[in-house]
């Protein structure tokens, strides 16, 4: 029973688990935290959900306490080892636990190992680096292999990824993620709750993604538009997507007018619909 474990901190104490500033450390020992983050994650029939960087097991624990039937938990750290095979063998075997980097992972091929459940969904506090990137990573998944995420970074990472034209965290992250799912962002955490405490509080966010008709298809390209574009925030659109224009061999001022686009606009004027336009010509180009 999870719910017979020593508390965190014990076991924080037990291993020796100090925070390694190097990976980002910053736990989350407060149940009541990992508990509301892991009800966003339900419901859990017929679903497998991957914790990426379990540390201690915080929101481990709190996965299966509310009822997750397979969780596959990728942690590099491994000093936290012990701690989340004595969770594991409290889970009644619904806890594997992978020594790796997720980055190198093949979550696919790992969920299809256990038995593939109809939905895989992610479940995740990570440094923001590590964490940013392998959003990227998920989103740009062909086929998307994950039907919702819920993740923490720090606050303003989250309000990038639910920013909407206008707002001064829009760029690439809102782009793209809102390109091929439904955000939410779901409460702040503010620093003092982890130990030890960041620099900066953190947020929760929720990613659901849209069914296929909804979701836009060619997301690698929306990436090279979207990173050519807020490479370089400052310049008007003829300027900055100068290069891509080139490799795709169109002309940058045809491409903008036949999308509807100002070519002396900034990148952050356009909204995800409008840079899809632009993606959608380069691929037709292609
Ligand atoms: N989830 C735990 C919690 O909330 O208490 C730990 C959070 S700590 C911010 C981030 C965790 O991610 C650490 O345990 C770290 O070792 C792990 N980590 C960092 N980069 C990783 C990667 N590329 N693959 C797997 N785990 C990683």
């Amino acid at each position: 029973m999870i719910e017979t474990l020593p508390t965190l901190t014990e076991v924080v104490k037990q291993y020796h688990l100090y925070a390694n500033k190097k990976l980002g450390q910053h736990f989350l020992l407060d149940m009541n935290i990992t508990d509301k983050i892991s009800r966003l994650v339900t419901p859990f029939n017929n679903v497998t959900v991957f914790e990426v960087g379990p540390g201690p097991g915080g929101l481990t624990r709190s996965l299966l306490k509310e009822g997750a039937e397979q969780v596959i938990a990728i942690e590099m750290d491994d000093r936290f080892l012990p701690a989340l095979a004595d969770v594991g063998a409290a889970s009644g075997k619904r806890l594997r636990v992978i020594d790796g980097d997720a980055l190198k992972i093949d979550m696919v091929a790992e969920a299809k190992n256990d038995g593939a459940a109809a939905e895989i969904k992610i479940a995740a506090n990570l440094p923001y680096n590590v964490g940013t990137k392998l959003l990227i990573n998920w989103l740009t998944a062909e086929p998307i292999f994950w039907t919702r995420a819920v993740l923490m970074f720090q606050k303003e990472v989250a309000e990038r990824v639910v920013a909407k034209v206008g707002d001064s965290g829009y760029g690439r992250l809102a782009i793209l993620s809102q390109s091929v799912c439904e955000v939410d962002y779901a409460f702040t955490v503010l620093a003092h709750a982890f130990s030890p405490p960041p620099k900066v509080d953190s947020a929760v966010v929720v990613l659901n993604v849209l069914e296929a008709s909804n979701r836009y298809s060619h997301l690698t390209t929306l990436g090279e538009v979207t990173k050519a574009a807020f490479g370089q925030r400052r310049k008007m659109l003829r300027k900055s997507l100068k290069n891509i224009a080139t490799k795709y061999n169109v002309d940058v001022q045809t491409w903008c007018e036949t999308c509807g686009v100002d070519s002396q606009q900034r990148p952050e004027e356009l909204t995800p619909a409008q840079f899809q336009t632009l993606t959608d010509y380069v691929v037709n180009a292609a």
